[in-house]
């Protein structure tokens, strides 16, 4: 079922609003007389910056237009020189999508994005929290905000809590009740951050899972309704190099998209690591 518009907008107004929230509450923190509170508040500040610096960035690049197949420079790994025209290699290597609305033969791992109107390299998944599509160029970034983000809010619900145990200590010593007030804000700022923590990171996880892999999310969930991916053994991933590689091809693309060549047919390897070997498959 279509999400309506309105859905995405929506979630977008809440992100802006909960990052201001998240940086008022580290400003409040500055405030409050406590010893630790300026090493605290500073900390962090810096990871809220960093979360929102890569938000940003992350935005900022969703849904890179697609480029003409020549304009991409070739990927450091390939198994094959390049696609030709010889009948027998046609057969070892899958075939690649047009896609109806942009015209083009797609390269591989590229999806249609009906939401962004475009198609998306390496597409992941369309992000309503980022306004636009998590694809090749913008994964890194995305898994960077989420890296700080999911940083913040449990250092953050960490020093909710010391706070919170400082003044009830503060005011139960002095028999008054001069930091009541802050009580309730604190709770507040506690579960948002809290739910925050958890949301962000069961998706840190995730997605260092199919980075370490070298799958999309795309990929993970549909394996089966792709074409490119069907072409080979059920538990077999083209795309998978091995640990350290497939963080290089995340991590240190230079922003310049890959080609993606499959292997050949004749030539896969078994592959095996603690997510996909003979016994199991997170696929
Ligand atoms: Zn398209
Ligand atoms: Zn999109």
């Amino acid at each position: 079922m279509a999400v309506p518009l309105q859905v995405y907008e929506l979630g977008n107004a809440c992100k802006k609003f909960l990052f201001s929230a998240e940086l008022i509450g580290m400003l409040t923190l500055l405030t409050f007389q406590n010893k630790l509170t300026l090493i605290i508040g500073i900390r962090l500040l810096i990871e809220t910056f960093a979360a929102g610096y890569f938000y940003l960035k992350c935005s900022d690049s969703a849904g890179e237009p697609i480029q003409e197949q020549q304009d991409y420079e070739m990927g450091e790994i390939s198994f094959s020189s390049q696609r030709g025209d010889n009948g027998q290699f046609e057969s070892q290597t899958p075939d690649r999508n047009e896609c109806q609305e942009c015209k083009i033969v797609q390269p591989y791992r590229t999806k249609h994005c009906s939401k962004c109107q475009k198609c998306i390299p390496k597409y992941d998944h369309h992000c309503f929290w980022i306004g636009g599509c998590v694809g090749e160029l913008n994964h890194r970034m995305y898994w960077l905000f989420l890296f700080f983000q999911c940083l913040l809010c449990f250092d953050a619900l960490l020093q909710f809590q010391n706070q919170f145990t400082f003044y009830s200590i503060y005011d139960e010593e002095f028999g008054h009740d001069q930091y009541q007030p802050y009580y309730f804000f604190i709770l507040i700022m506690a579960a948002t951050s809290f739910g925050f923590g958890i949301f962000t990171g069961t998706l840190l996880i995730y997605h260092t899972m199919l980075i370490l892999t070298g799958k999309t999310t795309w990929e993970h969930t549909k394996r089966d309704k792709i074409s490119y991916l069907n072409f080979y053994p059920k538990y077999y991933h083209p795309y998978n190099y091995g640990f350290i590689e497939n963080i290089k091809l995340t991590f240190f693309h230079k922003s310049i998209l890959s080609h993606w060549i499959p292997p050949q047919k004749d030539q896969i390897q078994e592959q095996c690591n603690i997510f996909d070997n003979k016994y199991y498959s997170c696929c």
